[in-house]
């Protein structure tokens, strides 16, 4: 079988500056690093593959050093990587980003039966790119998924994390799942692999490769906009209520909500 991992390079911070002039995240200089939920599904890749047999392929859309991303993937034990970058790509929306990954994984010359996302990328933050890829392949998905109990050619059954329990839900492949990270605990590279990754290669599709549409790519492929960009204004500090006792500050506090209509 074929397993194929989404992952996302993103910075090693939640607190990338903001260029205020262009409106844009400060990248430069930022250490990049596997997006934190992509490392589980990097390693369901493998296991799954350790699993039932077959091969575990790992593609991203980035810039160039992004490379590092997928070689970190390889060095784990994925067979195969594909990094899908393009001046073109640049600026992309959660849409066009899908609609890139898409057009990468139509392209590989063994179909995909499982595509394994992370639930979400910790820069972007939306979470929406696993199930509209899955939109834009037509194939069906399911997000939050904890454990994959059974997988093999054109049926998978899995757990989808909920709240308040699990559902346990079957699908026909070729599906996609987002994972989160109760799915496993993702391993370290092992000299084996390692060395095994040093002969493999990171193979670099750019729009004309995949068959890209214009429209569809990039900024100009992106129908969202953003409008502005900026800190939220600093909190004031609130009133602090003071008293002898316990007994004297509720009250104080009770005073001051009842004031206000609060209570
Ligand atoms: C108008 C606009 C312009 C933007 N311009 C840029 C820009 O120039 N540069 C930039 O870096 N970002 C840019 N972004 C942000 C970019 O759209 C998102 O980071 C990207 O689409 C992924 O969304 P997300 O981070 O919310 O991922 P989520 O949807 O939260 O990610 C879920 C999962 O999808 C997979 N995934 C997500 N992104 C990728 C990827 N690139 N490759 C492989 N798998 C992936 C991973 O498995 C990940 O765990 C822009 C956004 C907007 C709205």
């Amino acid at each position: 079988m074929h397993f194929v991992v989404c992952i996302k390079q993103v910075p090693a911070t939640t607190s990338v500056q903001i260029d205020s002039k262009t409106g844009t995240l400060k990248r430069e200089g930022v250490e990049s690093i596997i997006n934190p939920f992509d490392e589980y599904a990097i390693e369901e890749g493998i296991r799954l593959k350790e699993r039932v047999g077959g091969k575990t392929t790992v593609i991203s859309m980035g810039p160039p050093q992004a490379e590092q991303a997928l070689r970190e993937a390889l060095s784990r034990g994925c067979d195969d990587a594909i990094l899908l970058t393009d001046k073109a790509f640049a600026g992309a929306d959660t849409w066009a980003t899908s609609y890139t990954l898409s057009r990468g994984i139509k392209m590989l010359s063994e179909p995909a039966d499982l595509i394994i996302c992370g639930k979400q990328a910790s820069d972007g933050d939306t979470a929406q790119v696993g199930p509209s890829l899955a939109e834009m392949l037509d194939i069906p998905h399911v997000a939050y998924v904890r454990k994959i109990v059974e997988v093999k050619p054109g049926y998978i059954k899995v757990e989808r994390m909920l709240e308040d329990g699990i559902d346990i839900l079957e699908m026909s492949l070729p599906a996609l799942v987002t994972v989160v990270k109760e799915i496993n605990t993702p391993r370290l590279p092992s000299l084996k692999t390692m060395l095994a990754a040093k002969k493999k290669q990171v193979h670099y599709w750019n729009k004309e490769t995949i068959n890209a549409e214009e429209d569809k790519i990039g900024l100009k492929g992106s129908p969202t906009q953003v409008m502005k960009i900026f800190y939220p204004p600093a909190r004031s500090g609130g009133e602090r209520i003071t008293g002898a006792d316990a007994k004297e500050i509720v009250n104080k506090l009770i005073q001051k909500l009842s004031s206000h209509g609060i209570i």
